[in-house]
């Protein structure tokens, strides 16, 4: 079931591949597992998966210590400064980064461990209140004072777009991120790559793959839908 799950999700990346023109290996899935028991990420994983994203320290934290070691997680949900210690050599890449502040706490956590850790820069592109993220134009002044940031590896944007019914709608968020990818690679900052798009979720991930996302982050379409009251 779950294996089903995963197969047609790898036929949508890369059909949208396909009519996208590109190659179905520019495309990343991470697979979404936040809330759902290691058993079921277990099936995942025994299904081929090995790329996986949480939103919560303490579920990372959890699921680390239970899973394969070959397993990279991505922590895509807002991060507390207070909690970066906690999984900076834990996980792979960190899709959220939403602040300056938040910035100056990973460069010091990674100093401490002598890592360099990649991260996204997360984009409100829709500028929605109730989101996390820079505005758009927040991103390249924000690139000019980390660029410095010798512990960080920038390697791109991650949005999270609104919720719709039609994914259609929110095409225009993503060709948006896309441009001010484009426009930072021509700026040449130094120490800042833009070879990663975070962007598509279960209800708009081929919109977005159309779109340039390199990396999409699929949950209920893998997992199903989450119950929140348990
Ligand atoms: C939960 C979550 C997802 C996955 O959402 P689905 O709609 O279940 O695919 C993707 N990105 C972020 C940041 C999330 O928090």
């Amino acid at each position: 079931m779950l294996a089903d799950n995963l197969e047609l999700v790898h036929k949508n990346i890369r059909e949208a591949c396909t009519s996208a023109g590109r190659s179905a290996d520019e495309v990343t899935l991470i697979a979404v597992s936040k809330t759902k028991p290691v058993e079921l990420l277990m099936e995942a994983y025994d299904a081929g998966e090995r790329v996986f994203g949480e939103n919560k320290v303490q579920e990372i934290m959890d699921k680390y210590d239970r899973m394969p070691s070959d397993v990279k997680w991505h922590m895509i949900g807002h991060l507390q400064r207070n909690k970066v210690k906690y999984i900076i050599d834990k996980v792979a890449m960190i899709h959220s980064v939403d602040s300056l502040r938040l910035a100056q706490t990973i460069e010091q956590e990674a100093a401490k461990k002598d890592i360099c850790i990649p991260i996204l820069v997360e984009v409100n592109v829709a500028e929605e209140e109730s989101k996390f993220g820079f505005h758009m134009n927040e991103v390249i002044p924000f690139l000019e004072e980390v660029s410095g940031f010798s512990h960080l590896k920038i390697m791109g944007l991650m949005t999270i777009a609104p919720f719709v019914d039609d994914p259609e709608e929110n095409r225009d968020i993503f060709r948006k991120l896309k441009k001010l990818s484009v426009d930072i690679e021509t700026k040449n900052i130094n120490n800042i790559t833009m070879s990663v798009l975070s962007m598509g979720m279960t209800g708009d991930y081929q919109v977005a793959i159309e779109e340039g996302a390199t990396m999409v982050r699929v949950g209920t379409g893998i997992f199903g839908a989450r119950n929140y009251s348990i």
